[in-house]
């Protein structure tokens, strides 16, 4: 599947042809492409490796990008393909038509019925992923995007460790963006799990969906890591108390008695509606 091969300016190796740029990422940019010999549009991210393969990281990175392309759920983006020339390497993914989840909140905060819709559908995306050993380490809004019919697909399962390893080798270092959705224990950088992880970010994108602001924010960043570190948020007196006691075990500061995606399965907002049925690892 992965080949290795020249690719010159906007012919991607014969096979595909790239077209408008459709987002720039804090270590890539994606672009729409079209499949020259089938027609079929895709997304295209392109990441500048510079000397990552002059190391022994381009294996880890391979080994990544094998079990990330196993990965077959109907709300994760599909990886079809990894393409690499001598600077940079290309992951081929399934075009998600909807844009992203969060720029419909801009509009104004969910019902708990939509946001426990959106929930379910990112909670069986990552306990899938999960079960097999994958994680994501960076769930935050620019990775969920809708697709025509509205439902969720996350984007970027597993790439997590690609870029760390890219970031490893000193070639992108730039941490954009904010650190709003990351668990307490990334910041005191001891080990962490990746499951539990995840399971934090899940919690603060529910608390956004239904509260319409993030739970911890400061203009300052070493206020807003403080506040994230002490789990120091308020919930908004529209939310369901069932809502509330959920949150609060989802945004548990310490890991051990944090919710795991067992517990949520269980939780009792969780499965109003009877929505959750549905979920297959
Ligand atoms: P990075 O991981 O480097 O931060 P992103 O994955 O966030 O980059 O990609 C940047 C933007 O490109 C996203 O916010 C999204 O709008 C767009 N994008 C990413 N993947 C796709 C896709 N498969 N289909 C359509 N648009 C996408
Ligand atoms: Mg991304």
């Amino acid at each position: 599947q992965q080949r290795f091969v020249a690719t010159s300016n906007n012919a991607l190796f014969g096979k595909y042809e790239l077209g408008k740029l459709l987002g720039c990422g804090a270590f890539a940019k994606v672009y729409h492409a079209r499949n020259v010999r089938t027609g079929q549009s895709v997304a295209v991210k392109v990441i500048n490796k510079k000397k990552i393969d002059k190391t022994s990281l381009m294996g880890n990175v391979k080994r990544e990008i094998s079990i990330m392309s196993k990965l077959n759920h109907r709300h994760i983006v599909k990886l079809h393909e990894v393409l690499a020339s001598k600077t940079k390497i290309y992951f081929v993914m399934e075009f998600v038509k909807g844009g992203e989840l969060f720029a419909k909140i801009s509009k104004g905060r969910f019902s708990e019925d939509l946001a426990r819709k959106y929930f379910q559908q990112l909670i069986s995306a990552v306990g899938y992923c999960h079960s097999r050993g994958v994680f994501h380490r960076d769930l935050k809004p620019e990775n969920l995007l809708l697709d025509e019919h509205g439902n969720l697909k996350v984007s970027d399962f597993g790439l997590s460790a690609v870029k760390a390893q890219i970031r490893a080798d000193g070639m992108l270092h730039t941490l954009c963006g904010t650190p709003a959705y990351v668990a307490p224990e990334i910041l005191t950088k001891k080990g962490y799990d990746g499951a539990r992880v995840d399971v934090w970010s899940c919690g603060v994108i529910l608390f956004v969906l239904t509260a319409g602001f993030l739970p911890f924010s400061d203009q300052n960043l070493m206020a807003m890591y403080k506040k994230i570190y002490k789990g120091e948020y308020r919930c908004p007196k529209w939310m369901s108390s069932e809502l509330k006691r959920f949150l609060s075990r989802l945004l548990d500061t310490n890991p051990e008695t944090r919710i795991t995606i067992d517990g949520i399965l269980r939780d009792p907002w969780f499965r109003k509606g009877g929505g959750y049925k549905e979920i297959r690892f």
